[in-house]
């Protein structure tokens, strides 16, 4: 099935989109002449996010629009322009020079989306610091194993979080110096210091020296979907990547207004939530509150959002919502709504055909690669359940690993590893203290994703599974998002989660974890239906032979189906590493 975007949606006639040939522009790309389009820091003296994000606009008609409007609980709003960005993160890098951090130095930052998060981020890349986001809702020792992996210098945190979590870590962290208190007037001693009195005090004024394109800017912990998260160096060269996939995927334009979901915490809301948005003069919205269906609605409508960045776990929370509720909002600005972080369930494209009057364009990426690699572009046909086609400038390839030193490239319609042609401007650097993990990810030219896909026969890519997650059933290999989109089709479910559970005689047994939608109950009858739903649609070989209902699949705080912890569940294993599960306390 194929969706044209621009026949259908009104509001996207209004636009005309970046990429409208997509195979042209592909054959004319360099990433040499993206290069030309950023300005570089003045007197040739490098290339620094913070200067191509922010200050080059404070220099011209942009100054005084705004970049960042922080919407706050009870309707509070807080509206960041370019040139107040510009001068409040010069404060924050004369603070941070002042009190002797260096270049390279780690500047942590653990609080909601408040204003204070994003001049910390431009005022650490200005000062050639490196910054490193936590979420705000992780526990002390979560916050204890990034602050000390990632030898932090400073932290920047509220005194709530501070009190709570941190006081107890600091004896632990001899490396960390500072803790600077974003809403506290006054110092509590020499290590804690408040930082409005330091941005008080500090010049508004600021030179930002010159930063080598491949200085590390940024270290972004994985989501710990599948094990203990990694931590991904980045490098100023990124921007790069953010700026054309800002263009070509995104698709934004002047007057666009941005809105991209994702918390700080994971990288979308860095790469997209930040730099994207601001390296295109666009004002981008940032919410401090949690999902909720009728505060979306409502920010989209109010805030006039053109284009939407979400992920599938909030769409499905949507779907779930009656309709009533979408209805009473207007959502005619929106023209284009993208998706990522898991594979999109087609059902799902199609709903926002049907209730948003726009179908959601999936993409995929992965913290290692920085920035979007692969999309449904604005005015390509989208194929429900393909998550697109190569950024340009990015080789894409499905391979197989023949041994450790080579990879044999596949033809299409062949399952194999999704691998990309290494050296595109976004793509990690390093995983800090793990330089072995980090080569095993590489095969002579490819970095290997570990994730499963296929390429059909016009250059689609269609997602299969995470490596580990793929289930091995009486000689057929199952991704689990397969099965899962299968059985969202049914309209008494609301969201599943697969597992292969191990079984002697055929290897692995499909195991589906069922969430129900609001209005049906859990029964034997509807569990038995279900069972032969799966049956009639996906075949014997790959239909769930197990079925258990649940209240709540668990996810990451990224949105993401945690299958590995309903596998340790379900087979009473240990559960490893949890510092990411959704559900701890939020302050
Ligand atoms: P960890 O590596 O710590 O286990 P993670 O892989 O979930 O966690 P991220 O880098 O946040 O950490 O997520 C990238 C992964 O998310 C991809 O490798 C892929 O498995 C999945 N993903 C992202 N976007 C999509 C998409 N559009 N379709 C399918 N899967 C996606
Ligand atoms: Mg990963």
């Amino acid at each position: 099935m194929k969706i044209s975007p621009i026949e259908k949606n009104p509001a996207a006639l209004a636009v005309t989109p970046h990429l409208l040939d997509y195979e042209n522009t592909c054959a004319g790309f360099t990433w040499e002449s993206v290069r030309s389009e950023l300005s570089g820091l003045p007197e040739g003296k490098g290339l620094n996010i913070a200067h191509e994000a922010v200050d080059r606009h404070a220099a011209g008609p942009l100054r005084e629009h705004v970049a960042i409007r922080c919407l706050g609980q009870n309707g509070r709003s807080v509206d960041l322009t370019y040139g107040g960005m510009k001068e409040r993160s010069n404060r924050f890098a004369n603070l941070l020079r002042s009190l002797g951090v260096a270049k390279g130095e780690r500047v942590f930052c653990l609080s909601g989306r408040i204003a204070a998060l994003y001049t910390t981020f431009f005022g650490t890349l200005k000062n050639c610091s490196v910054f490193c986001p936590l979420f705000s809702a992780f526990g002390p020792e979560p916050i204890f194993q990034r602050l000390e992996r990632g030898n932090a210098k400073v932290l920047v945190t509220t005194e709530r979080q501070y009190r709570k979590k941190v006081a107890s870590l600091l004896e632990r962290l001899p490396e960390l110096r500072y803790v600077l208190l974003i809403d506290l007037e006054y110092d509590l001693n020499e290590r804690v210091l408040s930082l409005p009195r330091l941005m008080a005090d500090s010049s508004g004024i600021f030179t930002i020296p010159p930063t080598d394109p491949e200085d590390m800017a940024i270290l972004h912990f994985t989501s710990g979907t599948t094990g203990m998260p990694k931590g991904a160096v980045h490098v100023h060269n990124a921007v790069h990547t953010h700026f054309i996939t800002g263009r070509y995927v995104l698709d934004l334009h002047p007057d666009d207004i941005f809105w991209c979901t994702a918390d700080p915490g994971w990288v979308t809301g860095t790469s997209y939530g930040i730099i994207a948005p601001l390296l295109h003069g666009v004002t981008s919205i940032v919410d401090e509150m949690d999902f909720d269906a009728e505060r979306w609605y409502r920010i989209l409508q109010e805030q006039r959002v053109t284009v939407w960045y979400t992920a599938p776990t909030a769409i499905r929370m949507l779907m779930r919502a009656p309709l009533e509720q979408r209805q009473r909002f207007d959502l005619k600005k929106l023209r284009l709504v993208h998706s990522v972080g898991e594979p999109l369930n087609p059902e799902a494209v199609l709903w926002g055909e049907r209730v948003l009057g726009l179908p959601i364009h999936d993409n995929w990426w992965q913290t290692e690669t920085g920035g979007i690699m692969i999309a449904n572009y604005a005015a390509m046909d989208i194929r429900p359940g393909s998550m697109g086609r190569p950024l340009p400038g990015i080789e894409a390839a499905i391979v197989t690993r023949t041994d450790s030193d080579t990879v044999q490239p596949e033809g299409d319609e062949v399952q194999g590893e999704l691998a990309l042609r290494r050296g595109w401007p976004s793509m990690f650097r390093a995983y800090l203290h793990d330089d072995a993990r980090y080569s095993k990810c590489f095969v002579g030219e490819w970095y290997l994703t570990g994730d499963l896909a296929r390429r059909d026969r016009d250059g689609y890519y269609w997602f299969i599974g995470r490596g580990d997650d793929i289930i091995k059933t009486a000689g057929h290999m199952v991704g689990p998002f397969e099965v899962e989109s299968c059985l969202m089709e049914h309209p008494a479910v609301a969201e599943a989660g697969v597992i292969g559970k191990p079984e002697p005689v055929i290897g692995e047994i499909v195991k589906v974890f069922v969430v129900l939608k609001p209005g049906f109950s859990a029964s034997e009858e509807l569990r038995l239906e279900l069972i032969g739903f799966g049956r009639t649609k996906l075949g014997s070989a790959v239909a769930p032979k197990e079925l258990a209902f649940i209240d709540n699949l668990p996810k990451t705080r990224s949105g993401k189906i945690m299958r590995r912890l309903l596998k340790a569940r379900e087979l009473g294993l240990p559960e490893g590493d949890t510092s990411t599960l959704e559900g701890g306390e939020s302050l």
